[in-house]
Parts: structure tokens; C-alpha cells; sequence
């Protein structure tokens, strides 16, 4: 089995359904073909790049999929999943409010760089949004990414602005 991890963000609500609601239905959806599945707490973050929007609740979870499974085929997933909960690529600006974000942060020790996905994803080491909840469920002992590597780039980022907000 192949450990994944994915990093979710909602900062818009959608349908009458708040970013927590939005979340908690991501879960549900994800938990159709990962398993193994736990989740880290729920963060508040304030928004990193395009700072004029409300703050995002991001948290990032993990699980398994079976070793013939390719990280197209997880990212087709995710993109649906997205779809369903109201993203609309068509519409929005870059770094802007959504409903779901759903990235690829790690599918097991895989490097992919193509145009359409990056994995791992190139940007962990400066959000401290990922960063903060990925630590909190790495193992403390070995797992298949080193939980110091990730701790330095949080030193280095610092975690202003991210706090924690409850579990789902
Ligand atoms: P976003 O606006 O964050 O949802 O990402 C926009 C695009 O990033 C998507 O259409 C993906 O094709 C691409 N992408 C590249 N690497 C990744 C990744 N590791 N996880 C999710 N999306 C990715």
C-alpha cells in the first residue's frame, strides 16, 4: 500500500454549507478509497498570498491506496471530489476564496513533476497552514517522511497566523 498525504482548504461557503460542513463532506467522500484514514484538528488560518479574503480552515489528512494506484488517478479523484463540494476553476482567481482545495502533498515517496502535478508538492515548506496540522500526525518515531525535516521548515516559516480551531 502507498501512504498519501493531502492538504485540504476551504475559505467560502457553498450550497448553505459552512468550510466546516465543506470539510467534513470532503472526508466523507475521501474515505470512499483511502484507507487507513485519520485527519489531523481543523486550523484558522489567515490567507497567505492573496491577503484581502476571509481566513481559510485548512487540516490535512492521510490514508492508503493500493500500490498499483497512480497519482493521476488520485488527483481525478480529488478534482471531483472538489467539483462536488462547488469549485469552479472556471471563475475563480489564483490563490483566491474556495469552496475546496484538495492538493497532493505526498503519495508515498513518488516524485512527479509534470505540468499537470507536482509531487510532493512544491509548496509545504512555506505554508505553515500545512505544515502545522502535518506534524500533528506524523508519527513521533519513524514514518515514511522525516517528521524533523518538516519541523525545521516550521521553525524556519514560524506558525503566526494559524491557529487551532477544533476537530471535525
Ligand atoms: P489549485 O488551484 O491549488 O487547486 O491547483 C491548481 C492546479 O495545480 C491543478 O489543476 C493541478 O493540476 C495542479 N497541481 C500540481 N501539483 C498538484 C498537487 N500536488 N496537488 C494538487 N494539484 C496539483
Amino acid at each position: 500500500m502507498i501512504d498519501v498525504i493531502l492538504g485540504l482548504g476551504s475559505n467560502k461557503n457553498w450550497n448553505g454549507m459552512d468550510s466546516m460542513t465543506l470539510l467534513k463532506k470532503a472526508c466523507l467522500s475521501l474515505r470512499e478509497f483511502l484507507s487507513d484514514f485519520s485527519c489531523s484538528s481543523v486550523y484558522r488560518t489567515k490567507p497567505l498570498y492573496l491577503e484581502n479574503q476571509p481566513d481559510f480552515y485548512n487540516m490535512v489528512v492521510r490514508g492508503k491506496v493500493g500500490d498499483f494506484y497512480s497519482p493521476f488517478e488520485l488527483l481525478d479523484e480529488i478534482q471531483k471530489i472538489e467539483k462536488s463540494l462547488g469549485r469552479n476553476r472556471a471563475v475563480e482567481v489564483r490563490n483566491g476564496s474556495r469552496s475546496m482545495d484538495i492538493d497532493i502533498e505526498f503519495f508515498g515517496l513518488h516524485k512527479v513533476d509534470t505540468e499537470r502535478l507536482v509531487i510532493p508538492h512544491p509548496r509545504i515548506k512555506e505554508r505553515a497552514f500545512v505544515l502545522v496540522p502535518l506534524l500533528e500526525i506524523l508519527n513521533e518515531d519513524a514514518d515514511f517522511i522525516r517528521r524533523e525535516d518538516f519541523s525545521e521548515c516550521l521553525e524556519q516559516t514560524g506558525s503566526a497566523g494559524v491557529e487551532k480551531y477544533g476537530r471535525l
